[in-house]
């Protein structure tokens, strides 16, 4: 028997997974997984990530379908203006059951299936189909989806290097450029010229 760790990402799934062609509609909030994005974007581990879907039982397993919310936070990586807000992505994850005897090579399974399926929208059930862990379902989907560098606009300007001012709100903003090498060097001719006037 598999080891069954309780979380608050495991669904109950024996009914529907018990013949094929079944269907259990689920409409809940998630607590957000950790790891998903940094400090610039990501949802927050705890965050309520809404999920509105489905389980529909084939021969081999069930399908997930439907659609994550997640409040996500983010500033613009550039002009580090707020950005915060829910982000939503549809998805569709298999669940396999697993077979009797294949816990020993657990891993060598997961590479064969995840090959075939040319993704990663692959997660295990847990106790012999009694249980989907969507843990892993939530976390890859927003990890994968939000941007590394979110922006507020494609083409927005940043803050000025030397003063951190909002170039998008001051299109015009410059500064003299005043560049103590060249004064340096202003000085060094003067000198040489003086010596050759001497
Ligand atoms: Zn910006
Ligand atoms: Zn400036």
């Amino acid at each position: 028997m598999a080891r069954v760790e309780y979380t608050d990402w495991t669904i109950p799934v024996a009914q529907v997974g018990s013949r094929a062609g079944q269907t259990s509609r689920i409409e809940r909030e998630f607590p957000a997984p950790s790891g998903i994005g940094d400090t610039i974007v990501g949802v927050k581990e705890g965050a309520p990530i809404h999920v509105d879907g489905q389980f529909d039982s084939i021969v081999d397993g069930l399908i997930f379908t439907g659609t994550l919310t997640a409040p996500v936070h983010a500033v613009c990586a550039r002009c580090d203006k707020n950005l915060d807000g829910d982000w939503s992505e549809q998805v569709t994850a298999f669940f396999p059951y697993e077979e009797e005897d294949s816990k020993k090579n657990e891993n060598e399974d997961v590479d064969i299936i995840a090959g075939e399926e040319e993704s990663s929208d692959v997660y295990p059930l847990i106790d012999n189909g009694a249980f989907a862990d969507i843990e892993p379902l939530l976390r890859d989907t927003f990890a994968d989806a939000l941007p590394l560098k979110p922006l507020c606009k494609p083409d927005c300007k940043g803050l000025c290097p030397q003063c951190g001012v909002d170039l998008n709100e001051h299109p015009e903003h410059k500064h003299d450029v005043v560049d103590n090498r060249f004064a340096g060097l202003e000085a060094l001719k003067e000198q040489l010229e003086r010596e050759q006037n001497e």
